[in-house]
């Protein structure tokens, strides 16, 4: 099969401007990644631009045409570059483009005439290589895109195309001088083939980055309260499911049930947002004094109206006892727009070796039922039948 290097050519652009498309339209459903979406389909476009150029390459005078094309190439390269980057937020480095492009335009002006062969077959090649091994290493490095499963792909990609392009740069040129023009021909086919590939890759594993991404980031506030930021039911029954089924069956775990006293009380004396600064108090108050206790694992969460929860891994009842009285005795001290409240308490331990989530809060529940009944801003414990 032959295929020319015009035809090639023709290929890479059409899948440039889809990927450019592609890019833009999610663009338009993610603004969260809107600038760097943005600079990637920029790019695309810079690589049909390059892509038109070096196909008219001949009527341009002198070297402007190979010039014009492959400067092109290397600031669609750049604009990839700092859109990977850029996932990390903000990131400079507009002087080193600039500086870049600066340096490649005077290097071909001075050298393109004279070393044609050598500089637009190879040396061209090394700054392609370069500014894609560093996308490869900003996607390697971004915090952002941490365990997600499309990101080694999004490494390897440019990984990849970096490596192609440092062998055109390296390897290439003693094979061409050993074996002559047939060399140069067919690398020139092998990179165009290439590109065809590339711009179909990269831009899909862009887009699969961010919408994983935004999956994860849609998930997480599924899971999430969106007043105090603390876990809402699902995320607590997740999380805490998860833990008791994976913790040593001897290992001890309490549950802490809270609601605030009169709180309805409390909205229709101070108004529904005063309220709300107090639900959030609490969960400052909760979540300092889980954090006090050196508990990494322990989870509070916001069941619902004025209704909390902590499950305390690790804490038989005595300790979540005195977790438990210490929040109630900070909460009652602490006050939001002079408004002071309280909080009752329920705790319940889980038997050894059982981890029923729901259960054991029903436990803590009806302990927590017998603090109101009992004169409120107090802790009562569940007895011994507890999950
Ligand atoms: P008790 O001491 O027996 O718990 O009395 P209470 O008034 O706290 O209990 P009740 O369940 O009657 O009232 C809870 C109130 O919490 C009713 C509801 O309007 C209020 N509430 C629920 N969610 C929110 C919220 O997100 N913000 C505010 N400001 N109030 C809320
Ligand atoms: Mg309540
Ligand atoms: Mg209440």
């Amino acid at each position: 099969m032959q295929i020319d290097l015009h035809t090639l050519y023709f290929l890479t652009v059409g899948t440039l401007v889809v990927a450019a498309a592609m890019l833009l339209w999610e663009r338009s459903a993610n603004p969260f990644r809107a600038r760097e979406l943005g600079l990637w389909a920029g790019g695309a476009g810079l690589f049909v631009g390059g892509c038109l150029a070096a196909m008219n390459r001949t009527s341009f005078p002198g070297i402007l045409g190979p010039a014009a094309a492959n400067l092109s190439f290397v600031a669609g390269y750049l604009l990839w570059l700092h859109g990977a980057r850029l996932l990390d937020g903000p990131a400079g480095g507009a002087r080193w483009y600039a500086a870049a492009l600066g340096g490649l335009a005077l290097l071909w002006a001075l050298a393109g005439t004279h070393f044609p062969q050598a500089i637009w077959n190879h040396v061209a090649s090394l700054p392609v290589a370069v500014a894609t091994g560093l996308t490869a290493l900003a996607i390697l490095r971004c915090r952002a895109m941490r365990g997600l499963r499309s990101r080694p792909l999004a490494v390897a990609i440019p990984l990849g195309h970096a490596g192609f392009y440092l062998a055109r740069a390296v390897v290439v040129p003693p094979l061409a001088a050993a074996y002559g023009a047939d060399v140069v021909s067919a690398v020139a086919k092998a990179t165009m083939y290439e590109a065809v590939l590339y711009s179909v890759a990269m831009p899909m594993a862009f887009v699969a980055l961010i919408r994983e991404e935004a999956q994860d980031r849609l998930r997480d506030a599924a899971r999430t309260d969106y007043l105090t930021g603390l876990s809402n039911r699902h995320g607590f029954f997740e999380q805490g499911d998860r833990m008791l089924a994976e913790r040593a069956a001897d290992a001890p775990v309490s549950l802490l049930a809270f609601d605030l006293d009169h709180f309805k009380t409390i909205n229709d004396r101070y108004g529904h947002a005063a309220g709300d600064a107090v639900i959030r108090l609490f969960a400052i108050v909760a979540r300092e004094l889980t954090r006090d206790a050196d508990d990494p694992e322990a989870i509070v969460a916001r069941l619902g109206g004025e209704e909390f929860a902590a499950l305390l891994p690790g804490r038989g009842l005595a300790e979540a006892r005195r977790i438990g009285e210490e929040v109630a005795l900070r909460f009652a001290e602490a006050s939001t727009q002079g408004i002071r409240a309280t909080v009752s308490i329920g705790l319940a331990e889980a038997r050894p070796g059982r981890g029923d989530l729901v259960q054991l809060l029903d436990h803590a529940d009806r302990a927590l039922y017998r603090a109101k009944a009992l004169g409120r801003n107090r802790i009562e414990v569940a007895g011994p039948a507890a999950a």
